[in-house]
């Protein structure tokens, strides 16, 4: 048989040689410290599973489900939107249910890019958007998200013959894998950038809803002319720690919104139904269980910043968003950094290169560990900068 030569344009994926050392080490009886998953540690809330748990028994909910989702479901992701960031949706044609949001990612670049043309990506940035890229035959072209502008692109850089053969433009704030964020200010100049140049903005807004120190994370949506250009993923995710159980949505543009899903109505059979009942409950709760996970992220943050500080790793602390985005220490790149950790204290963090190029010179931690693994992380990190410095006189 042969494959598709567009799997030989896929990059080799470095997280599986890392999981793969982890899994040895384990496997060897060593104690590895995780910081590498940015999975929330806690369990989803129990209100949400029992509301799964009724409608799993709803033979209604056995069924085909619609590929465009519950119209209740849709009724409550634009209720959602309009509470919290006051943006007015149709829930008939600016709302799309998801199977998690990075399947809606993964497929907009069929939407949007023909063979050759060019999608703007971040770079660090979550893989999805530059590999669904490559899949369709398209060319990410990287803007570089640099700590000397606070982790957003300097729009004024793009060329304008590689502006004007963009179609889509990929945007994340609260950021993975930087935790930086963005203010409306800055979303104003991408849309007024999409505009000039034609193209659609996919802004993915899995981490709004992770804010510490009070911060308010805002929406791409809330800037006027947002939804003429563009959308918003957004996820059930992180919000209400449901990685496991696939709930995303996008949101905004009626054309963008469209078009995706006459993709995925040709490609799957929408969520499961029972999951999108317990999404509707999730969505019309409380959001007592976002405000503590938040606490709990915000004081493992202070911990660790505080620990990275003391053995000389330069971060900033982080606003929004679950990571510490850490500095490797002079004649270190992120790669060599990270095994050191590994083989020296069985500390696994993520090589910033996994993200992209600029990633490079940075490690990211996660900060979804379950505190008294973070404290012995912590006591690990400090104990091995101690022995180190005393060895090195
Ligand atoms: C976690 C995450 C998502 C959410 O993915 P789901 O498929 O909804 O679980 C999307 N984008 C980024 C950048 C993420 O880190």
């Amino acid at each position: 048989m042969q494959l598709a030569k567009r799997l030989d344009r896929l990059p080799p994926y470095l997280f599986v040689a890392i999981s793969q050392k982890i899994a040895e080490k384990r496997s060897r009886g060593e104690d590895v410290i995780s910081f590498g998953i940015g999975d929330p540690d806690l369990p989803t809330p129990s209100r949400v599973v029992e509301s799964l748990c009724r409608a799993a028994h709803d033979p209604a909910n056995h069924r085909y489900p619609e590929t465009s989702g519950l119209p209740q479901l849709r009724q409550a992701i634009a209720l959602w939107y309009k509470k919290r960031f006051g943006v007015v949706l149709d829930s008939d044609k600016e709302v799309l249910p998801l199977i998690g949001s990075k399947e809606g990612i993964g497929h907009m670049a069929l939407c949007f890019i023909d063979p050759g043309d060019i999608a703007l990506v971040p770079d660090p940035g979550y893989p999805v958007y530059s590999i669904s890229t490559i899949l369709v035959g398209g060319e990410p072209y990287y803007m570089p998200l640099r700590d000397e502008n606070g982790f957003l692109p300097d729009l004024g850089a793009i060329p304008e013959d590689v502006a004007d053969r963009a179609r889509l433009m990929w945007l994340n704030y609260p950021n993975n894998p930087t935790s930086a964020v963005a203010d409306l200010a800055f979303f104003q100049k991408a849309v007024d950038f999409a505009r000039r140049h034609d193209l659609a903005i996919c802004h993915d807004a899995a981490y709004t809803e992770v804010s510490l120190d009070g911060y308010d994370p805002p929406s791409f949506l809330q800037v006027p002319g947002a939804k003429e250009v563009g959308v918003e993923f957004h996820s059930l995710s992180k919000t209400y720690q449901m990685t496991g159980w696939r709930m995303g949505m996008v949101v905004g543009n009626a054309t963008m919104v469209d078009a995706l899903f006459r993709v995925k109505s040709n490609l799957d059979s929408g969520i499961p139904q029972a999951i999108q009942c317990a999404a509707i409950d999730a969505l019309g709760g409380e959001r007592d269980n976002i405000v503590r996970f938040n606490a709990i992220l915000r004081r493992r943050r202070d911990k660790l910043i505080k620990a990275l500080a003391e053995i000389g790793l330069e971060a900033r602390t982080p606003r929004a968003a679950f990571y510490i985005w850490a500095r490797v220490p002079q004649g270190w790149d992120s790669v060599s950094f990270t095994a050191k950790l590994l083989d020296e204290i069985n500390i696994a963090v993520t090589p910033g290169i996994g993200y992209g190029k600029e990633g490079d010179g940075y490690i990211r931690f996660s900060l979804t560990i379950p505190d008294d693994r973070l404290e012995e992380g912590i006591s690990r990190l400090l104990s091995w900068r101690r022995n180190s410095k005393s060895k090195s006189g």
